[in-house]
């Protein structure tokens, strides 16, 4: 499908998305593309770096109100992929059904997840098997390959069929240190070259450390991290835009095109958390979060997202 938005073409399909413009200006969204949605603050993991503080208090967004709320969203063509998570996502009594409701209305659904339980769940299962791509948080490489191995057996029973769900790994360098990212990096690449010809790719996003919630640990700058992701030319490596920022002056150094990523939170989407009604830049800069009166019906709803997000990238 492709849309237009703002002074630029958005084409995307279940496993793609290009950007497409005909002059040089600045790319001007006029809707976010993603919505990063939080729909639990549920967590029983007990990470000591949760920038979210998520735990076994943390409440579940609406199951009503989510769906009310994507349904909106999705009305127009105005926002058509999705990134949900929490807390952990699956958590979520409705988690499966919100999945179902974004493949209904023919959206992307992504979302991230910590837990290995979910998988002996065959209504999320199910669900997940639409899922563009899924993120597994990890801590070390024998946790990635626990999850590659669920995921496959779950999305890939077929093991020449590369179309499924993507495997994605979601790492923190900072809190690895160098030598476990460094190492981490080198088994992914390698198990990736050995792979190539009968498993599908993983694929990784390194996150930028988030000083906010339990977040409160001193991390340091990695000096090799961009020497490291070089080093990695089996790999298809993205990084968020946390990490862009702290690592734009070694970016710099290393002749990486500041075309190839952005350091500006909502420049393309938005973040709603649903447990608290709420509009923001991203899921760690919650200031001037703007709630949404639910009365608002289908086209002037649209209309105020689209002035949400617009405020929302003066911030
Ligand atoms: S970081 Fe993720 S897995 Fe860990 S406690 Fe927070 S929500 Fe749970």
């Amino acid at each position: 499908m492709h849309i237009k938005n703002g002074n630029y073409w958005v084409c995307i399909d279940h496993s793609k998305k290009m950007r497409i413009q005909f002059n040089d200006e600045p790319m001007q969204a006029e809707n976010a593309e993603l919505i990063d949605l939080k729909i639990t603050n549920w967590c029983n993991l007990g990470c000591d770096f949760c920038y979210q503080s998520s735990d076994e208090q943390g409440q579940h967004a609406d199951y009503e109100e989510i769906v009310d709320t994507l349904g909106k969203l999705m009305s127009y063509q105005a926002v058509v992929e999705f990134a949900i998570g929490g807390g952990e996502p699956t958590s979520h009594p409705g988690f499966a059904r919100i999945i179902n409701y974004i493949k209904a209305r023919n959206g992307i659904a992504n979302f991230t997840t910590k837990s290995k339980s979910w998988f002996k769940d065959k209504e999320i299962v199910e669900a997940a098997s639409q899922c563009a791509g899924i993120a597994y948080s990890c801590d070390d490489f024998e946790d990635i390959v626990e999850f590659y191995n669920l995921h496959r057996e779950a999305f890939h029973a077929d093991k020449f069929d590369y179309q499924g769900v993507k495997f994605y790994v979601h790492l923190i360098p900072e809190l690895l240190g160098n030598n476990d990212f460094r190492e981490i990096m080198a088994k992914i690449d390698e198990f990736n070259l050995a792979n190539s010809f009968d498993s599908p790719p993983i694929h990784c996003t390194l996150l930028g450390f988030k000083p906010i919630g339990r977040g409160t640990q001193q991390v340091e700058k990695l000096p090799e991290l961009i020497d490291i992701i070089q080093g990695c030319s089996n790999t298809s490596i993205g990084i968020d835009t946390k990490l862009a920022n702290d690592y734009q002056e070694f970016l710099d150094q290393n002749g990486i095109s500041r075309k190839l990523y952005t350091t500006q939170e909502g420049e393309f989407s938005m973040y709603y958390d649903a447990v608290e009604k709420t509009f923001h830049k991203s899921s760690y800069q919650l200031e001037g979060g703007i709630h949404l009166d639910k009365s608002i019906l289908g086209y002037s709803y649209r209309k105020e997202v689209e002035n949400v997000f617009q405020e929302i990238k003066k911030l």
